[in-house]
């Protein structure tokens, strides 16, 4: 199989998914491993992204998860490391920005500093650099509302002074003009930069245009930390040398098979329109009520059994769906009765049982809606590694997974984040997946 020429690192799960996304949409196939996995990659692709959950972790912690993601990555032969981090630079005074670019740098140049960059870009959501400063939309960072982070308070916009708290790297600047004046004054800016002993260059951007003349200029540098932004300008680069073959096939996934069915844990508005839009469409509909569900008044094999029942008359009903999706009234009242943890670990680990038993009845195209909801039914499944493939709406791919629940088939899988997604996403996104296999 052709070894990845490209390895990524991303701090959260999602950011994972964007950045894979980004990819296969700039050409390259893409496959996302959940944590950093026990065997060799088993799936033909260009890039690899790694999906930690390491950006609020004590730094030494996600140092260490980082560095074996690495080790992982250098043993698939990748050319060339990406350490992807959140488009607002989500950190704390300490890290965890800083501080795995520093051990991944000394990893990557056991005789030297190294040089790399740190640019969070992404126009495409209004995330641009300019003078070093990050504003989201037409706010600077710290007045973006992320000042207010629970986590990660961004309360200084300017990253140079942002990433030099978080490094023992002299940190400078690429600045606008010269971003603008193309890749071969951005590498004789990198060359000045290194001659006085600069360690990691933010890079100004402001619109996709600079970040696809910043690609060149990236070209053979071991490591790049951005946002996933800076991802659109690699490609060219493995397709300039050659090693990179011309396709419009990079989001080309496995023929889908077996019968279809969306699990919704997510309560965000989004969700609320997409589930109150397939009841009205009169698509087979089951609501989980988490009360029920403590006292035991509602079973899981109850709502197993009416899926059954659906999936029987797919072909004349359509998809099904199973959700706890709830208006805000009604998940406070819920909350206020078990508590906010309780009540979401309950619907986590049914949602995953349920989705363990869709796949024992047949399931083999599978919508989630919800991030921590898709994070307990991709554990439920098993799954290792996911092969990127179309997008259906922004920031949502399909993806192809192997299952050790049904180790014959590939099962299709969209883990869609609350907020994601149009109206009519959860028929959009089983329509799409025909297109494809039409294609
Ligand atoms: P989103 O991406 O919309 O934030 P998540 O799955 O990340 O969705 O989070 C939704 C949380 O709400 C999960 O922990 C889920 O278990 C919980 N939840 C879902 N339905 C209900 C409900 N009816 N009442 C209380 N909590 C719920």
């Amino acid at each position: 199989m052709s070894r990845p020429l490209l390895g990524c690192i991303a701090d959260d799960f999602t950011g994972a998914t964007d950045l894979a996304n980004n990819l296969v949409r700039a050409g390259m196939r893409a496959v996302q491993t959940i944590g950093v996995p026990g065997q060799a990659l088993d799936i033909a692709a260009d890039a690899v992204v790694v999906a930690l959950k390491s950006r609020t972790l004590p730094p030494q912690e996600a140092v260490a998860q980082s560095l074996g993601a690495l080790r992982w990555l250098q043993a698939q032969g990748v050319r060339q490391v990406y350490f992807k981090y959140c488009s607002t630079f989500d950190s704390t005074e300490r890290g965890n920005i800083g501080p795995v670019a520093d051990a991944l740098l000394d990893a990557l140049h056991p005789d030297g500093d190294g040089f790399t960059i740190a640019c969070p870009a992404l126009p495409e959501n209004g995330r641009t650099v300019f003078r070093g400063h990050l504003f989201a939309g037409d706010a600077l960072l710290s007045e973006s509302g992320m000042q207010h982070h629970p986590l990660t308070p961004m309360t200084d916009p300017n990253l140079v002074r942002v990433l030099q708290r978080q490094t023992r790297r002299k940190v400078g600047l690429v600045p606008y003009d010269v971003v603008a004046r193309g890749p071969d004054a951005i590498r004789a800016r990198f060359a000045a930069l290194r001659a006085e002993g600069v360690g990691i260059a933010i890079v100004d951007a402001i619109s996709n245009e600079d970040l696809l003349r910043l690609g060149p200029a990236l070209a053979g540098l071991p490591l790049v930390t951005a946002g996933s932004g800076v991802a659109i300008g690699l490609p060219q680069n493995w397709r300039d040398d050659g090693s990179l073959r011309p396709s419009g096939k990079a989001d080309r996934l496995p023929q889908p098979v077996g019968l279809q069915a969306v699990l919704s844990g997510s309560c965000s508005a989004a969700t609320n329109a997409q589930v109150r839009h397939f009841r009205a469409a009169g698509r087979p509909c089951f609501a989980l009520d988490p009360l029920a569900l403590a006292s035991g008044a509602q079973g899981l094999d109850e709502a197993l059994a009416w899926a059954q029942r659906q999936l029987a008359r797919q072909d004349e009903l359509g998809p099904l769906l199973i959700h706890a999706t709830a208006e805000p009234d009604a998940v406070r009242a819920v909350q206020a009765e078990l508590g906010v943890e309780r009540a979401g670990a309950l619907v986590e680990q049914a949602m995953a049982a349920l989705a363990h038993g869709l796949i024992a009845r047949g399931v083999r195209q599978l919508v989630v809606a919800g991030g921590e909801t898709s994070g307990a039914v991709v554990q439920a499944l098993g799954i290792a590694q996911m092969a990127i493939g179309p997008q259906i709406d922004p920031g949502v791919p399909w993806t192809a997974v192997r299952s050790p629940l049904c180790p014959q088939d590939t099962l299709h899988l969209a883990l869609k984040s609350g907020n994601f997604g149009t109206t009519d996403f959860f028929d959009k996104a089983f329509a799409r997946l025909l297109e494809e296999a039409a294609r």
